[in-house]
């Protein structure tokens, strides 16, 4: 499949995704806009980057669309620019209401200019209106209008929204369990970002700097026909690899230094998030080994935790326990391991959580906990294994051996009926092969 092939979703998968959302929707109304087109230095044109919640429940990647999705007619009316072909020499070609109607299979299917006269009569007879407020640039003048309208009418028929709810409270929950369409592709992009990997694996070395790596592992993503990477590509080296979110990569790669690598495929809109962190001579030092070591145990204990009937923070607290009795083994942390852990101690050293959903957004939408309770985990929902441990220059409580390590290995992993699936169980952690991928 090439790239345009991975966006076309089955049209039985679509129409599965809206007769479940037609349902949360009750006598609600959704109206999801496409994304506004990103631009960079004055007039340079992005690559298009299609709204999520669109595409999820329409398979829409057209700029300037918008669907409307009727809980209690079921039915899904979608809005798309007109052609224009003095803007389509630019652009690129529009589909216009015809071929979207072909391509989308909507129910109805209008120009987008006649959005703003057909909203009220859409809006009329639904309770509720899912929109995200702030969202939609041009499309929201229409949405206040219509909302003043149909709220004037609606005082004589008793009908018209009554509350403005954000489109997540139906979509998030359904995002969260993964169809096998959707499987696929993130099963492509994990393979895409293994192999991504391993090149950029193949070219650590001493005195090569962090922008070849990332080069390399983009360049692998883009021609593996993917959409690249679904992120900024992170190599930090030495220090570096203690800034959680670190992007310049702009560092030459230091002898016996940790070389971290979180870096994803993007496929068919779906991501993959991986991240592996390597000794940049082919050799973890003492110190370096036995962090190593302690946060791909962490990595394992978590990962056999991911089961149906589990939560979230149960796999969470899987991991910070081994790290915790780790860091008092090593006398970073003093103390009862336990109490260490109701007071946040581990905090200084590992500051983030175990796992975030991953599929059509990188950090994917859905609760990691409501009304005091952590999600329970169920077949389908994908989640990263991502533990790790930095040690910051300067840091309290930081031992000189181990100053300016930062280490994280990161797995993602579907829930099954049986337990999980580690879709990134290719792409060696276990030190020593972690050394053997180094060619230095
Ligand atoms: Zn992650
Ligand atoms: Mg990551």
């Amino acid at each position: 499949m090439n790239r345009s092939d991975a966006l076309k979703t089955p049209s039985g998968v679509l129409e599965n995704r809206r007769e479940l959302a037609y349902r949360a929707l009750a006598n609600g109304t959704m109206l999801l806009p496409a994304a506004a087109i990103q631009y960079q230095s004055r007039d340079g044109e992005r690559r298009y980057h299609p709204d999520r919640e669109l595409f999820y429940l329409t398979g829409v990647t057209e700029p300037g669309s918008v669907a409307v999705l009727s809980g209690s007619e079921s039915t899904f009316i979608l809005f798309v620019r007109d052609k224009d072909p003095s803007a389509e020499l630019w652009s690129g070609p529009r589909l216009g209401p015809e071929l979207a109607a072909d391509r989308f299979q909507p129910d109805e299917c209008y120009p987008l200019s006649e959005l703003g006269d057909r909203l009220p009569l859409l809006l009329q007879r639904s309770d509720r209106l899912y929109w995200r407020l702030g969202r939609g640039g041009e499309v929201e003048p229409h949405i206040t209008a219509a909302l003043a309208r149909t709220h004037l009418k609606g005082s004589r028929t008793g009908s018209g929204p009554r509350g403005v709810v954000d489109p997540g409270e139906v979509l998030d929950k359904l995002r969260m369990t993964k169809d096998a369409h959707e499987l696929t592709l993130i099963k492509h992009a994990v393979e895409m970002t293994i192999e991504g990997h391993k090149v950029g694996a193949g070219k650590i070395a001493h005195g090569v700097g962090e922008w070849e790596i990332e080069a390399a592992i983009n360049a692998a993503f883009r021609c593996a026909g993917g959409g690249g990477p679904g992120y900024g590509t992170i190599v930090g080296s030495g220090v570096n690899a203690c800034v959680l979110h670190y992007v310049d990569n702009d560092d030459l790669i230091a002898k016996d230094s940790l070389v971290l690598v979180d870096a994803g495929a993007e496929y068919g809109l779906y991501n993959a998030d991986v991240t592996r962190t390597y000794p940049s001579g082919g050799r973890f030092t003492q110190p370096q080994r036995e962090i190593y070591e302690l946060v791909d145990t962490a990595r394992r204990a978590a990962i056999d935790f991911v089961a149906p009937g589990v939560s979230i923070a149960e796999v969470h607290d899987a991991a910070t326990q081994i790290l915790v009795d780790g860091l008092v083994g090593l006398r970073v942390l003093e103390g009862d391991p336990a109490e260490l852990i109701s007071e946040g101690e581990h905090k200084l050293f590992y500051p983030h959580q175990t796992s975030h959903w991953l599929g059509l957004d990188v950090h994917d939408p859905g609760d990691y906990a409501r009304d005091g309770k952590s999600q329970i985990l169920e077949p389908g929902m994908v989640v990263t294994v991502e533990p790790g441990l930095y040690f910051r220059p300067g840091q309290p409580k930081t031992p000189d051996a181990f100053e300016g390590i930062g280490i994280r290995i990161e797995d993602d992993v579907v829930v099954t009926a049986e337990g999980r699936e580690v879709l990134t169980a290719s792409l060696p952690s276990e030190s020593s092969e972690v050394e053997r991928l180094i060619k230095a």
